[in-house]
């Protein structure tokens, strides 16, 4: 029987259900809406279809956002002075900060994330809430990473005690989803409440040996490399929960790093590259955001 496809466009629209509810009460309750301000540096049409993405879903759950735009010939200088004349407010009020990646290579990409507050880092991506996360106490999950954990969550998979097995080794997939899965349940977790953490993680790279056995013995597989079909059935175990993350693009069409038409037929549930973990990243951008706005409105 061919896997379960795991819907991630409806889950993602459920979710902007109960943020554009929550973003509501947040407007009557503090008299203005959550806000978020991105940066995008230079015109490469994949960053301005994501930024424009981002925009819309904002917009969709009522939070408020505006795009700075800067050209690509900016220097590591200007742009981290853009970040901090962003924070201080000369772009208006700005509960999140997102810098579109990639940035030009003249661009140093950790000195303009570092620059990013820690408290308005929806991204995820400083080394104070990569820190956090890693110390089991997450405050901004990476984006792609949280909606991984929400499909797991949602779709009903056990990971404690279950082997996970995560293919990329990248800061902003692959290592947090790893801190996440291996993670203990959280204290705050209600009797009853699901949880995705738990797991027995393998975390594989360019560099692993024999990637095949490790693959096969994964009771939850995930794929965040950016090669086309890499994962083919032969590498996964029969029942298997597959996490496809890959986005390629080939032929001038959006394909996955999992072989979807042949994995589906051994995998026992499986996400489809386009609309699967995609949705969640911008799902969990606005969730982002929207404990960005509450921190930021407590203080
Ligand atoms: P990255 O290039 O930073 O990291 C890729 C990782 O894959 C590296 O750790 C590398 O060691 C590993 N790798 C490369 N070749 C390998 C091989 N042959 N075998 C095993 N491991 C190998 O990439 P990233 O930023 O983590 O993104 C990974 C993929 O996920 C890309 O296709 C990207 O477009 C996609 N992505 C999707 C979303 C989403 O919302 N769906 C978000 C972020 C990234």
């Amino acid at each position: 029987m061919p896997a379960e496809i795991l819907d991630g466009r409806a889950l993602a629209t459920r979710i902007e259900g109960d943020l554009r509810a929550e973003a509501d009460t947040f407007a009557v309750m503090f008299r203005r809406r959550p806000r978020l301000v991105v940066l995008l540096v230079g015109d490469v049409a994949a960053s301005a279809s994501y930024v424009k993405g981002k925009a819309a879903a904002s917009a969709r759950v009522g939070i408020e956002s505006e795009v700075v735009s800067v050209p690509g010939t900016a220097t590591t200088l200007e742009i981290v002075s853009l970040v901090k004349a962003i924070a201080a407010g000369e772009h208006g009020h700005a509960d999140g900060i997102l810098v579109q990646l990639p940035l030009p290579p003249h661009v140093d990409a950790t000195a303009v994330l570092d620059a990013v507050p820690p408290d308005r880092d929806v991204d995820g991506f400083h080394p104070e809430n990569a820190g956090l996360l890693s110390q089991g106490r997450p405050r901004f999950v990476p984006c792609t990473a949280a909606g991984v954990q929400r499909i797991l969550i949602d779709a009903g998979i056990a990971t404690a005690g279950r082997h996970a097995v995560i293919v990329g080794r990248s800061d902003i997939v692959g290592k947090p989803l790893a801190a996440l899965l291996a993670a203990k349940p959280p204290r705050a977790a209600a009797p009853g409440q699901r949880t995705c953490c738990d797991a027995t993680v393998t975390l594989c790279h360019s560099r692993s040996a024999d990637l095949a056995s490790l693959t096969r013995q994964a009771d939850i597989l995930i794929a965040a490399v950016g090669r086309p079909k890499l994962i083919t059935a032969d590498m996964v175990k029969p029942g298997a929960t597959v996490i496809d993350v890959g986005i390629n693009r080939v032929d001038g069409k959006l394909v996955g790093d999992v072989d979807f038409d042949g994995v589906r037929d051994v995998a026992g549930k499986i996400t489809p590259v386009p609309g699967g973990v995609g949705p969640l990243t911008v799902a969990m951008l606005l969730a982002n955001t929207l404990l960005a706005a509450e921190l930021n409105a407590r203080r």
